[in-house]
C-alpha cells in the first residue's frame, strides 16, 4: 500500500478540522494492535489514548462498558482514542460506532496480517497483558479468524485502512503519527485489494495531494465508479461474502490446516444472516415532507422500543444515503442512549434498493415513503424504489390499494418479476406516507406539529405492524420454503417463480383484504389531516374475516400481528416478566398498556386456543371463576390504596387483542388514553360484559350473549353514572370529572361493581 501520509489535510485548509478521531484497531491476536497504539503515542504530536479491555481496570482486565466510558471521557476531553481490541466480528464493533455520536471521525485500521504470522508471534510472547500466548494462542488466533467480518464504512466509519503486510502497517503508523491535533484525513477506504472494491473518493478530490489506492486509479481509468461528489450514495466498499470468502482462502493459503473450515463457515454466517426477517426502512417525513428533525427522531426511537419486544430476532434498520444523515445520526445517538439493542435496531448508510448487493445487508422488507397516489415518480426514494422495482411493483400496488392516507402503511408483496425480489431478496414493499409539513405538497399541515407527531407515530405503527404481519405470515411457512438471496443465483431463479405463493392465500390474503394497517388510536387522527381516500376499512382489532388463515387460534379468526401482543404475553410471560404483575400456571396479570382509567390491568388466560369470549363454553367455567378471584383479588388490593376507586370487572363482546382477557377497570375513566367514542363506549355500554353475568350465562346456556362491534359506534356517549348525553368525549370527559350521581342500579346488583368496604 503507498503511504497516505500526505493526504493530511493540514489546518487552515479546507474542510472539518480538528475532530477527535476513534481508531478502531481490528485484528486477530499477535497482529501488532498493541505496538502499533504504542509506536503512535510515542511519536504523535496529537493527544492520543488507548483503550485496552485487558487492563481498562486499573491495569487488570475490565469490562466493554468501562472501555466505552474511558473512551467517551478521552474525546470529550478533545484526545482520540485508539480501541485496542480484536474487534473482528461487526456485532464487536457495534457499540464503539456509537461513539461516532460525540462528533468525532470513526477510524478502522485493520491488521489483516497472515494468520501464520499472527500465530507464530502470540505463540512466541511471555508478557501478553491478556495472558494470551503460548499454545492456547494458536487456537484463539484460529478460532477468531473463522468469525472475521471486514469493516465497511456502511458500518459508520469515515475511513478504513486495510494493512496486508508489514509494509502496509508502517504506512499507517506514518500516517497516523504524522496527524497534527488539527488535521483531518481523506474519508474512503484504503488498501483493500479486492480488484472489485468501490472507493469513497469524493473528499479526496478536494485534498492538494490525493494519493488513491492503485485499484481505484484503475477503476477510474477505465471510467468505471469515478469520484461520485460528497453528496451522493456512499458506496459500500466490499461485497461482503465474496471478500471475506477471498481473504480467507488467502489465509488459508498460508494456514492450510484451517483453509476449509473458514471458506465453508463463512458461507454459512452469511446464509444465517439472511435468514433473519429484516425491515429497511427510510425515515418518513424528513426530506421532502420537512418535518423536524428532532421530533422525527424522537418518534422513531419511541416506536422501535414499542416494537422491539414483539420483533423476536427480527431486525429494523433505518437508512439513508449518506454518512453525514442529520436524521440517521439523531436516531443512532438516541438510540444509544435509550440502550436498544444493535442487534434489533440499527443505521445503515446505502441506497434502500440496493442494500444486498452493495451492502452485503440482506432485507427481505423494505419500506417506501410512498406518496398518496402510490404511484412512481416524485423523486426520492419513492422514485427509486419503484424503478429499482420495476412494473411488478406498480401492478401489485393497484391490487393492494388505490391511494393511502397520512399515517397509514399498505404491505405489498413483490413478485419474482421483479428485480428488486430477484436480485435483492426483497420479497415485499411497505408504502407508508406520513405527514406534509413541505407548503409546496399537498395537505400541508401548515406547522401544526400536534397533529403532525400523531400522524408521524401512526405511520411508524402502521409500518412496523405491516412488517411483524409479514413476519408472522414467513413463520408459518414450512421451513425452507422462505427463498434466500444465496451464494447460487440459480438457486434462487429456480424457487422464484413459485414466489408469489409464498405469501398466498393463507397469510396473503389477509395481508390483501387487511393490507391498511393503521393503529387503533389513530381513529381521530383519521380525515383530520386530509380527504385523500382510505378506501380500504380495517376491523376493530385487526381481525378480517377471512376463514382460511390460521393465525387465530380459534373461530377461524384472523388477528393482525399487533393483535397479538397479548397472545405473546400469554405464552411467553418469562420474557415479560419484567412488567407483568403477577404470573401463575393458568394466568397472567398485567397492566393495561393504554390504560383507560387510573387503574386498568388485565387478566389474562394462559392457555392456547382461547382467543375471545366466543370461544368459552361450559368447560371453561372453572377458569372463568379463577379469572374472576383472581381480578377481584387485584380489585381490593387496589381499594385499599385507594378506597375512592370503584372497580368493575369484564370483558369486551369482541376484543380487539387476541387471547381472552378480563379487564379490571376504575370506573373514574380519568385517562390520557381514553380518546374516542369506541374507547368509551366498550366500556360503558351493554358490549362490556361483566365477569359476574358471564359466568352465569356460560354456567346456564353454555355462551355468553355478544354485543357486535359496529353497534358500539352507533350508541350515544352518555355519562355512565347519571347516563346524560353528550356531544363530544371532551364535553362527557368535563362532565364525568364532576358527575357524583349513584351508579345505574343494573350496576349496583351481583356484584357488578367492586367497592371498598363501607366503614359501616
Ligand atoms: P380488548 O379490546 O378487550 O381486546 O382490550 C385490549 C386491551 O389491551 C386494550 O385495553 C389495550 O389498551 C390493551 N393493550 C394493547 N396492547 C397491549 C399490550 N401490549 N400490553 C398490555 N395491554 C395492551
Amino acid at each position: 500500500m503507498d503511504t497516505d501520509v500526505d493526504d493530511t489535510c493540514k489546518a487552515g485548509g479546507e474542510g472539518e478540522k480538528g475532530k477527535p478521531i476513534v481508531v478502531l484497531l481490528m485484528g486477530a491476536p499477535g497482529s501488532g494492535k498493541s505496538t502499533f497504539c504504542d509506536q503512535v503515542i510515542r511519536s504523535s504530536a496529537r493527544p492520543w489514548v488507548r483503550i485496552c479491555q485487558d487492563t481498562i481496570n486499573n491495569g487488570k482486565s475490565g469490562t466493554k462498558v468501562q472501555c466505552l466510558k474511558n473512551a467517551a471521557r478521552a474525546l470529550k476531553e478533545g484526545k482520540s482514542v485508539f480501541i485496542d481490541r480484536c474487534n473482528l466480528e461487526r456485532e464487536q464493533r457495534v457499540d464503539f460506532m456509537r461513539l461516532g455520536a460525540l462528533q468525532v471521525e470513526m477510524h478502522a485500521v485493520v491488521l489483516d496480517l497472515p494468520a501464520k504470522l499472527c500465530v507464530s508471534r502470540s505463540v512466541k510472547r511471555t508478557d501478553h497483558e491478556g495472558n494470551l500466548q503460548g499454545g492456547k494462542a494458536a487456537a484463539v488466533v484460529n478460532s477468531m479468524l473463522r468469525k472475521k467480518e471486514l469493516p465497511k464504512l456502511s458500518e459508520g466509519f469515515s475511513r478504513i485502512v486495510f494493512c496486508q503486510n508489514e509494509s502496509d502497517v508502517q504506512a499507517a503508523l506514518d500516517t497516523y503519527i504524522g496527524l497534527g491535533a488539527l488535521d483531518t484525513l481523506p474519508h474512503g477506504c484504503f488498501g483493500q485489494k479486492n480488484p472489485d472494491a468501490k472507493v469513497q473518493l469524493g473528499i479526496m478530490k478536494f485534498l492538494k495531494k490525493v494519493d488513491v489506492p492503485s485499484n481505484a486509479r484503475s477503476n477510474a481509468s477505465r471510467g468505471q465508479d469515478s469520484a461520485p461528489p460528497e453528496s451522493t450514495e456512499v458506496k459500500n466498499p466490499i461485497c461482503e461474502g465474496r471478500e471475506n470468502i477471498s481473504s480467507l482462502s488467502d489465509t488459508a493459503g498460508e494456514e492450510g490446516k484451517i483453509s476449509d473450515d473458514l471458506v465453508v463457515d463463512s458461507v454459512n454466517q452469511n446464509s444465517s444472516l439472511n435468514d433473519v426477517p429484516t425491515l429497511a426502512f427510510p425515515s418518513i417525513s424528513t426530506s421532502d415532507f420537512q418535518f423536524n428533525h428532532e421530533k422525527a427522531s424522537d418518534i422513531i426511537i419511541e416506536k422501535v422500543e414499542e416494537f422491539l419486544y414483539k420483533l423476536g430476532n427480527a431486525r429494523l434498520v433505518l437508512v439513508d444515503l449518506t454518512h453525514g444523515s442529520k436524521i440517521l445520526s439523531l436516531v443512532r445517538a438516541k438510540a444509544a442512549q435509550k440502550n436498544i439493542n444493535p442487534k434489533n435496531f440499527f443505521t445503515f448508510v446505502g441506497d434502500i434498493t440496493r442494500l444486498h448487493s452493495r451492502g452485503g445487508l440482506h432485507c427481505n422488507v423494505i419500506a417506501n415513503a410512498a406518496n398518496w397516489r402510490l404511484k412512481p415518480g416524485g423523486g426520492g426514494v419513492n422514485a427509486a424504489i419503484f424503478s429499482a422495482a420495476g412494473p411488478a411493483l406498480e401492478v401489485a400496488t393497484k391490487e393492494q390499494a388505490k391511494s393511502l392516507s397520512p399515517g397509514n402503511a399498505v404491505v405489498v408483496p413483490l413478485s419474482s418479476a421483479s428485480p428488486l425480489h430477484s436480485s435483492e431478496g426483497v420479497t415485499h414493499v411497505i408504502h407508508v406516507l406520513g405527514p406534509n409539513m413541505n407548503p409546496n405538497r399537498p395537505n400541508c399541515l401548515d406547522g401544526d406539529y400536534l397533529k403532525g407527531c400523531k400522524i408521524l407515530r401512526m405511520a411508524y405503527t402502521s409500518l412496523f405492524e405491516g412488517f411483524l404481519s409479514v413476519v408472522r405470515s414467513q413463520e408459518k411457512l414450512p421451513k425452507g420454503s422462505i427463498e434466500k438471496i444465496g451464494s447460487k443465483p440459480s438457486v434462487l431463479l429456480g424457487h422464484s417463480k413459485d414466489a408469489p405463493k409464498i405469501f398466498s392465500l393463507k397469510s396473503d390474503q389477509k395481508i390483501k383484504r387487511d393490507g391498511v394497517y393503521e393503529h387503533e388510536r389513530s381513529k381521530k387522527c383519521k380525515g383530520s389531516q386530509n380527504e385523500v381516500g382510505s378506501d380500504i376499512n380495517v376491523s376493530r382489532a385487526g381481525k378480517v374475516n377471512a376463514n382460511n388463515d390460521n393465525t387465530g387460534g380459534s373461530n377461524s379468526k384472523v388477528w393482525a400481528s399487533w393483535a397479538q401482543a397479548l397472545y405473546n404475553i400469554a405464552m411467553h410471560p418469562e420474557k415479560h416478566k419484567d412488567d407483568l404483575l403477577e404470573i401463575t400456571d393458568d394466568f397472567v396479570v398485567l397492566n393495561d398498556l393504554y390504560p383507560k382509567a387510573k387503574k386498568h390491568i388485565l387478566v389474562l388466560a394462559r392457555c392456547d386456543g382461547l382467543d375471545h369470549l366466543a370461544d368459552v363454553s361450559k368447560e371453561h367455567l372453572q377458569l372463568l371463576k379463577m379469572m374472576h378471584a383472581m381480578g377481584l383479588k387485584w380489585a381490593e388490593k387496589f381499594l385499599l390504596e385507594d378506597a375512592s376507586l370503584v372497580f368493575r370487572l369484564g370483558y369486551h363482546s369482541v376484543p380487539s387483542m387476541r387471547q381472552l382477557h378480563l379487564h379490571v377497570i376504575s370506573q373514574d375513566f380519568d385517562s390520557k388514553h381514553l380518546k374516542n367514542k369506541k374507547h368509551w363506549n366498550t366500556f360503558t355500554t351493554a358490549f362490556f360484559r361483566d365477569s359476574v353475568d358471564v359466568i352465569e350465562e356460560i354456567s346456564n346456556h353454555g355462551k355468553a350473549t355478544l354485543m357486535d362491534e359496529e353497534s358500539v359506534l352507533l350508541m350515544e356517549l352518555r355519562c355512565h353514572r347519571c347516563r346524560s348525553a353528550h356531544p363530544n368525549i371532551p364535553r362527557l370527559k368535563s362532565h364525568i370529572t364532576n358527575c357524583r350521581a349513584p351508579f345505574p342500579a343494573n350496576l349496583l346488583q351481583n356484584g357488578r361493581l367492586v367497592l371498598a368496604p363501607s366503614d359501616t
